[in-house]
């Protein structure tokens, strides 16, 4: 059958820069730098003209043509197209060290950016704000096509992975035709390196995040071969249960991470904390009078522990029902599996419960979480289906090592923050629960065999890392990466890149790699207070539309 149009995923791989010679180092820095300027340039050009260069019919894009009428003079041109000797901003005399094709890219670079605050213009009204208010500190990197780069693979030299970039600082002012070359060392995985074959590498850009740290990122168009039978397609809904916090569920299809939600129960959890804490005092009174047989406090201690419960289960009832609600409206989309998390020790936690303290706490937990597990086990055998065996449809998985193990790509990351995650190798950032919640489902595609047959195991691991012997390792081996990403600057910004690579990625290749935009929905601010717009991955607002009609307990 047909190949559907593909996804574009990006693929960040850290730049060895401490390898890189001082020569080469600063190449780049002048790269980079003259790339920004010229995309600063751009951008003040387009907002000057603004009103001459919209087109479309909702008058939200750019108009290529005219933009190079007013900045790029044209000498050599096709038979049939006058000349263009001057223009009224002439780039190419602004920016004498650079050649056409990497103005070019700026330019494209500018518009897409302005486009994309175009769009948010349209959202938000007049308080979006202009790209041309980036900070002049940032670097805004220019995305550079395929034609443009070479990702080189050398067996005998010290990084065996490099990135070919062309560099024409001193060969556009010496007129010389060919250029020279500026090679970076990768640190390449073999994660990278199987996102590279899901498809074509189409365009790269090169940036600097807020630690310092140098990356290229690759833009990736996966090729998908349709499935040609016409049942739904599978797909696995991952449920990361959090009893004191928001319950967050993810779906993967093969392809990709389609959608997160966060069904937050804020009222529950400050009456719980309520109760616990006249728990608490009760308790501590009880250990005081000691020997005055406070009868009358025992009773009231009781009561307060019957209160809590029936609290916890009749919102715990409520959350099924959601649950339950959303995964029937999935299921006329989808084959769908539902993968939930077991937690962790929680034979143990029972058994040393005394009714104390964290440890009572701890139990209830337990409870509370086999209390959900059972109701939606038992609400789905309602509907008919499979909830116990090896290949059923719902599944309690392990959640050993979900909430710190990148899902991307195995490695272990950090959580600078309780709701972020974040991953030294390949600069994934997301919600540490979603990270978690993908992770579960991971494991339940690893755990089904019958999975695995629907279109091979391998269209899964694109979407979603499944060996779970190989992701043990790759933890295992890299104990201390973790560590040096915590410095105090990064756990105070959470950003890492600038506004302009998320402005960019999001219009200019449409990167649709996964559904972030439940990560940015307002309603879940509370729980994403340290992921900006920026922080996370590049939602397409389309995937927001979807996510945002469907609604979720956190929108009602
Ligand atoms: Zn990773």
């Amino acid at each position: 059958m047909a190949r559907s149009r593909g996804t574009i995923v990006s693929v960040k791989v850290p730049i060895n820069w401490e390898s890189m010679t001082n020569r080469s180092r600063q190449r780049l820095r002048q790269i980079v730098g003259r790339d920004s300027r010229a995309i600063r340039a751009f951008l003040g050009i387009i907002e000057q003209h603004e009103n001459e260069l919209l087109t479309g019919r909702k008058k939200n894009r750019i108009h290529d043509g005219k933009l190079d009428k007013l900045t790029l003079t044209a000498l050599r041109t096709k038979t049939g197209f006058g000349q263009r000797p001057s223009v009224l901003h002439d780039m190419k005399a602004r920016f004498p060290r650079m050649s056409q094709n990497e103005l070019q890219e700026c330019r494209q670079t500018a518009v897409a950016l302005y486009e994309s605050f175009l769009s948010l213009r349209e959202k938000k009204g007049w308080q979006a704000s202009r790209p041309r208010t980036i900070k002049s500190t940032w670097r805004i990197p220019r995305w550079v096509f395929t034609q443009r780069f070479k990702i080189e693979y050398n067996e005998s030299s010290f990084s065996k992975w490099w990135l070919n970039l062309r560099d024409s600082l001193d060969s556009v002012p010496e007129g010389r035709k060919t250029h020279d070359r500026l090679l970076l060392p990768l640190k390449i995985s073999p994660f990278h390196i199987n996102q590279f074959r899901r498809g074509d590498v189409k365009a790269c850009q090169i940036f600097i995040d807020r630690s310092r740290k140098w990356w290229a990122n690759f833009a990736v168009r996966v090729v998908i071969d349709e499935a040609p039978d016409t049942s739904l397609p599978p797909a696995v809904l991952g449920i990361d249960l959090g009893i004191e916090k928001a319950v967050c569920t993810t779906l993967i299809t093969p392809e990709k991470v389609r959608e997160t939600k966060f069904f937050k129960q804020k009222e529950k959890v400050e009456l719980i904390r309520k109760y616990d804490r006249l728990v608490a005092d009760l308790q501590r009174k009880i250990s005081i009078d000691d020997n005055s047989s406070p009868d009358g406090v025992f009773q009231k201690l009781r009561q307060i522990r019957h209160k809590r419960e029936n609290i916890a289960r009749e919102y715990d009832r409520v959350l099924v029902k959601y649950l339950l609600d959303y995964i029937e409206e999935l299921s006329n989309k989808y084959t769908l599996y539902v993968s939930i998390g077991r937690l962790k020790n929680i034979r143990n936690v029972a058994r040393k419960g005394n009714y104390q303290g964290s440890q009572f706490r701890g139990m209830i937990h337990s409870w509370a979480f086999a209390r959900i597990t059972e109701s939606l086990k038992h609400g789905l055998a309602q509907k008919g289906w499979s909830v116990d065996g090896k290949d059923s449809k719902f599944q309690v998985v392990s959640e050993a090592w979900t909430s710190i193990m990148c899902w991307k790509c195995g490695t272990k990351g950090v959580r600078p923050k309780q709701n972020y995650f974040k991953c030294p190798s390949c600069g994934h950032k997301t919600n540490a629960d979603r990270n978690g919640a993908i992770n579960i489902a991971g494991r339940l595609i690893t755990l089904t065999k019958s999975l695995h047959s629907v279109r091979g195991l391998g269209k899964w691991e694109d979407s979603v890392k499944t060996g779970k012997h190989s992701r043990l390792k790759a933890r295992k081996k890299k104990p201390s990466q973790g560590k040096s990403l915590l410095s105090s600057k990064d756990q105070t910004s959470g950003l890492g890149e600038s506004a302009a690579v998320h402005f960019v990625q999001m219009d200019l290749l449409g990167f649709g790699d996964d559904s972030k935009m439940s990560d940015n929905d307002p309603a879940v601010a509370s729980t994403m207070e340290t992921l900006s717009v920026v922080g996370s991955d590049v939602p397409t607002l389309k995937q927001e539309k979807e996510t945002r009609s469907s609604g979720g307990i956190s929108s009602r």
